[in-house]
């Protein structure tokens, strides 16, 4: 049933940068908007990612070294360790074997490693310490790679056979060990559903009669939720709202509405947007090349701090989605829409906790 009571929201053209989870959700409100509303996302830049963390289960293990969260300025993972930086100079680290023990439990089924449904993806595995790689899969992308590269903001060279043979091995690295964790789930009757095949002519009649009581069951109940916020974003009656880091409801669901079902990442994903390919390391593309930004440096080479950039300067897009930090609680991440290049260079850095960051596409009217 179409949702006839949903919202335009905004006529800009939006960019963003997500982890695989949150470009699934755009790419699904960009096909079923009839469902979700118009939260179209014209340019989707998808991060490399094999785990997040959470942020409260961190704070506790950090607790017991007598290191307040909050007091942490910035956070990396680099030679088998999670560093924290605070302040004065202090560094902190726990190996990343005794990190995993706070990874969010969505995060041990993510079958998706390199943004497969984005329009480029980026990442810092297989391009050497400085450099960026980047997988290029649709026109769009590619005018964005060429362009900023023209413009002088991005250089690029040939990714090595090495630097592949690397990503192939991380990507399936994570598919077969999250695989492993889906199975287990189904098999104690905790669904997996966007793992399940779904024929595309079959998905809204699948999903017709389900509004947020089977979102609550099917996702958020059972470790599902990824915490990306789209099923804020996307409720026409705006009763959803996040607390103690879990979408919950205030209010009723109007009969026929399912636009936060629908947007969710994690309930049954059509086959055409789906990434469960265990035999596809990085799903379609046209081609992988490593880059470097020109001027902004960056953990990751600044590519997508650089590709915003030029993206804004030179009117590809009117917005950016981006993920800063809470001023307040520097590791704590916050999403923004912004227009300024100022707040892309500021929001620069990876992030490695969850973050709701279709909320910040909210508008309230
Ligand atoms: S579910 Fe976790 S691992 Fe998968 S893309 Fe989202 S944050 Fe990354
Ligand atoms: S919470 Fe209810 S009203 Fe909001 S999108 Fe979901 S089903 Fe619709
Ligand atoms: S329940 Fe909401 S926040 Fe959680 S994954 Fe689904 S859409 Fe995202």
């Amino acid at each position: 049933m179409s949702n006839n009571s949903v919202k335009q929201e905004s006529a800009e053209k939006v960019a963003m940068v997500g982890t695989p989870c949150q470009i699934t959700a755009s790419t699904l409100m960009n096909e079923y908007s009839d469902y979700t509303g118009k939260h179209n996302v014209d340019l989707k830049i998808g991060l490399f990612c094999m785990e997040n963390f959470s942020y409260n289960y961190l704070k506790e293990l950090l607790k017991e070294y007598e290191i307040d969260l909050k007091d942490v300025k910035e956070c990396r993972i680099e030679k088998g360790f999670m560093w924290f930086y605070l302040a004065e100079n202090q560094v902190f680290k726990i190996s990343l074997d005794e990190a995993k023990r706070c990874i969010r439990k969505s995060c041990e089924i993510c079958m998706d490693f390199t943004s497969e449904k984005s329009d480029i993806s980026v990442g810092s595995v297989g391009s050497p310490e400085g450099w960026s790689t980047i997988i290029i899969r649709s026109e769009k992308g590619r005018n964005l790679v060429d362009n900023a590269e023209k413009k002088g903001y991005i250089k690029t060279k040939p990714v090595t056979d090495k630097g592949l043979k690397l990503m192939e091995r991380l990507a399936f690295e994570k598919k077969s060990e999250n695989l492993s964790e889906i199975k287990k789930r189904e098999n104690v009757s905790r669904p997996v559903l966007y793992w399940r095949v779904m024929p595309s002519e079959n998905y809204l009649d699948e999903v017709s009669d389900s509004q947020f009581i089977d979102l609550k069951g099917d996702v958020i109940d059972i470790g599902g939720c990824v915490l990306c916020g789209a099923c804020l974003l996307a409720c026409p009656e705006d009763i959803v709202k996040i607390k103690d880091r879990k979408p919950e409801i205030s209010g009723e669901c109007p009969p026929g509405c399912n636009a936060c079902y629908v947007a969710c990442p994690r309930t049954y994903v059509p086959e055409n947007i789906s990434s469960r390919g265990e035999k596809s390391p990085f799903g379609d593309y046209i081609k992988i090349i490593s880059a470097k930004a020109s001027i902004i440096h960056g953990q990751d080479g600044g590519v997508v701090t650089a590709l915003l950039s030029y993206a804004l300067a030179d009117k590809v897009v009117d917005e950016a989605l981006v993920v800063d930090k809470n001023i307040e609680e520097p590791w704590k991440p916050e999403a923004k829409l912004t227009r300024n290049v100022e707040d892309v260079v500021k929001a620069a850095g990876t992030k490695y906790s969850a973050c709701p960051i279709f909320k910040a596409m909210k508008k309230i009217e």
